[in-house]
Parts: structure tokens; sequence; C-alpha cells
């Protein structure tokens, strides 16, 4: 792969200027954004680096703390898998990471260089508790070609992800200017700009990537100085021919759902609804799954912890989240996607967790014609969920309950226009003929043969509505 300095002064013309580029120095970092936690960058003092065993592969040095439970076999698999996924994405060039890993957050307070909570990376050297820490392994790929405004460093390290959590999704309000001035590494009364640097950094990272590509993002973030206000402006007009006021109000403060970014690579999931077992693993993963027509699909899981989204626009919304054993009914829309399962250690439950299998294939029990829709047999799932997107339309689902349940309905809609019916399995001619289902309805429902549910959406684009049946105590 070409190193990305190479066609650096064609991307961004403003680099001739420039030219020189920056000695990697300390990072900041911090846990998943969901938790908004920041840690400090790196200091130099007294240390203790974990070396009670030593792991390598090719791009890895594992370096562990003893601990309960120790570092799990797959670890420096899953660490090549990501390496290798994110330099196919942003094409760094190769070296080896050290990665610390610490008993826990005491250990990594007392012994670590971060000085702070939870993590940090120091150049190509990731201090963590965590087994993989993708958010620090993306600070210590990109260390070596330099160090952009944290707007861009956290950024990247931010919008990348595939493990399917959307954090924070608001839009920032603060001015991009002040935001410039956060300093991330210093967390004492700054949570909230903190925060907003993380997700501002995002979703204009998500901009840059969406509009130019990978390959000049990662060389823009070699090149954009850390100085001041006006020079990131500068150099973001220079590079990208936009100036950065315009592209902020329109991409970043703008209420633009979902901002999270992942390269959706590996075999795609197959759609013949033959379940597949989704290992338990320490390292966690993702799966694409690639749908090419709008079509309905009958979705059974059962195991907790993983979710589906869109690779396009990886945080509008979940189509399912694994909490407990579910079939579902899924309108979906043409387009990549992928299946997220996390990392499983360390287990915290003393019982082995049920297994996870997941089976999706395309089933006509959901429609906009009644009359059309084939049943889905109910298999007795914990749960039956059925999910429309919301065009505006009524959306039928028939599903036979092949034995009587007894079934709570819960929509949940709030949306103007929008509401659940139960009607006859003949089809009815209007709505009138069928039964509304207040929302979060109690008082449960005899389900017995086939039934038709009707969903009638509001018109929001993006969205679906998702009607949950459970059973009835
Ligand atoms: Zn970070």
């Amino acid at each position: 792969m070409t190193p990305p300095g190479t066609e650096r002064t064609q991307l961004c013309p403003w680099l001739r200027l420039s030219g020189v580029r920056r000695p990697p120095t300390r990072i900041a970092s911090m846990l998943p954004l969901a938790l908004a936690v920041v840690v400090t960058a790196c200091e130099e003092r007294g240390l203790d680096l974990p070396d009670d065993s030593l792991l390598v592969s090719q791009h890895f040095r594992y370096h562990a703390r003893m601990r309960d439970p120790p570092p799990c076999p797959e670890v420096l698999s899953g660490l090549e898998a990501h390496y290798a996924e994110m330099r196919a994405f942003l094409g760094f060039p190769e070296q080896v990471i050290d990665y610390y890993l610490y008993r826990d957050e005491n250990d990594m307070a007392q012994t670590s260089p971060c000085v702070a909570l939870a993590a940090c990376a120091s150049g190509g050297t990731v201090h963590t508790t965590q087994e993989i820490h993708r958010h620090e392994l993306i600070h210590a790929y990109l260390a070596v070609l330099g160090r952009p405004p944290a707007l861009i460093e956290e950024g990247i390290a931010t919008v990348i992800s595939c493990g399917g959590f959307e954090g924070a999704s608001g839009a920032p309000t603060t001015p991009w200017r002040d935001l410039f001035q956060v300093n991330v590494t210093h967390r004492k009364d700054e949570l909230g700009p903190v925060t907003e640097v993380y997700v501002a950094g995002s979703r204009l990272t998500r901009w840059i990537i969406d509009s130019f590509g990978p390959e000049r993002f990662v060389a823009f973030y070699g090149s954009a100085r850390r100085g001041t206000a006006d020079q990131f402006a500068h150099d973001f007009e220079t590079c990208f021919g936009r100036s950065l006021d315009d592209v902020w109000a329109e991409e970043v403060a703008a209420s633009k759902p979902g901002f999270l970014l992942c390269p959706c690579n590996g075999d795609p999931w197959p759609r013949d609804g033959v379940p597949v077992g989704l290992e338990r693993t320490c390292t966690g993963g993702h799966r694409p799954l690639l749908v090419d027509q709008d079509q309905a699909h009958a979705i059974d899981f059962a195991g907790e912890g993983f979710s589906v989204w869109n690779c396009d626009r990886a945080g509008v919304s979940s189509l399912l989240d694994g909490i407990q054993t579910t079939s579902a009914l899924v309108q979906i829309p043409a387009g990549s996607y992928f299946v997220a399962f996390p990392s499983d250690r360390p287990n915290p439950f003393p019982m082995p967790p049920e297994p996870r299998r997941l089976s999706i294939g395309p089933w006509r029990s959901l429609g906009t014609s009644c009359a059309a829709t084939v049943p889905f047999v109910d298999t007795g799932a914990e749960n039956l969920r059925i999910s429309a997107p919301a065009t505006g339309q009524v959306w039928y689902a028939r599903i036979l309950f092949p034995t009587k349940r007894r079934m709570y309905l819960g929509s949940g809609s709030t949306e103007m226009g929008a509401g659940v019916f139960a009607c006859s399995k003949d089809c009815p001619s209007d709505l009138a003929s069928c039964t509304l289902i207040p929302d979060y309805f109690s008082g449960g429902l005899d389900m017995e043969g086939e039934v038709v549910i009707a969903v009638q959406t509001a018109n929001t684009p993006g969205r679906h509505q998702k009607v949950e049946l459970s059973p009835a105590l």
C-alpha cells in the first residue's frame, strides 16, 4: 500500500507552503463515548509498565499484567484483524504497536503514564485495561502521521465504531472556535465541552470521509496544524474548498441523525434464514449484511448483546438489538448493514450466558398490502417484534400462532398519525374495521391462528416504527 505521505502535497495544496510534519507526540484519549469519560494525556512519571507476560504477533507486542482472567488466547488475532481492517480503510504506514494491558483502573492510575482514568495512547503505544481498545488503537495507528487538532484526532478515533454503540448523538451546540480551544486532557469541570469535541469531531470527520474519502482525510490528519482556530479554518478551506463555518453549520451543528462509521468488510451474513451461531469471543466483531432490494425479512435471534446497524449511516438506529430471544419482522431498505457483537470478557455472570444465534431471511409476512402477505409462523420466541419503516403508509404483518398465546402489545409510538391495529385475517377494506390497540396496551390479547397486525406509520423518513409483542404473564 502506498504510504500516506507520498501524495499529500497534491491532496492539500497548502502543504506545499507549510510542508513540515510535526513529530508524533502525546495523544489524549477517552472511553467509549457513551460513558463520556475522558482521560488525560500521558505524562512521564514513575512507571511500572505491565510485563508479566508478552504476546507477540506481526504488528503487536502485547504486554500484560498478571490478572484474572488472563488475556484470552484470541486477543492477538482480534488485534491483527482490527489492524488489517483499519489499515485497508485508512492506509496508515505499517508499524508495530506496543499494547500495555493493566490489571484494573487502580493499577492504571498508579502505574501507567496516563495520569487519570481509563486509557491513553502515546505515539504507537496503548495503555488500557481493555483487552482490545479500539478507540486507543486508532490513535496509536495514526500517531506516526502527526498530531492534528483534537477535533480531528478524537473525531476519527470516535467515529470509526463497528461496535454499534450510538454514544452521544445530539448535535453539538458550542461554536467550533470554542470547542477548538477546549483542552481534552483537562477533564475537570469540562466534561460537557470535552464530550462535544468528540461528537463534533466525529461529525466533521464523517463529512470529510464521505465527501473526499479516507485517503484525503488521512492526508489532512497528517498536516492540519494544531495552532490557532484561524489557522485550522484556513487549512480546512484550503484542503477541502469549503469554509469550515459553512460545513459546521450544515453538517455538524445541524440536527442530522447518526454519524458513526464502519468499513463493513468481511464475508456477508447469509440471508437464507438458516440459524448461524455467534461464538462467544473476547474480541467482539462485526460482519456485513447486504440487502439488494427493499424487502421484508424475518430475523430470529437469541442471546444478548448484538445489533444490526446501517453501514451508510451507522448511527441512524439499530434495526435490531439482541436483548432477549426474539423473532422480528423487519422491512429492510436496500443497502449495506452490519451485525455487531461485543466482547464477551470478562464474564460477570456466574452462569454461562445463553448461546447467541441469529438467522436472517427474506419473508413476505410484512408488506403494504394485507392480501399479499403470507403467514410468519410464531416460533414461540420470548418476544415478537414488527419493525416497519415510517413511510406514512399502513404496513401489515401476518403471523400464525400454532398455539394460543396471550400477548401484550406495545408500540410506544408518540408520532402523530401513527397507530397499531389488530385486524381480521381476511384483510380489512379499511382500518375502521380493525381494532385500535392503545400505546403500551396492558390488557393482553389472545393470539391464535392467523393474526394480522396493521401498523399505521407516520411519515418520518429514515425511521422504523416498532411494535413489540411480549407474553402476558
Ligand atoms: Zn481519544
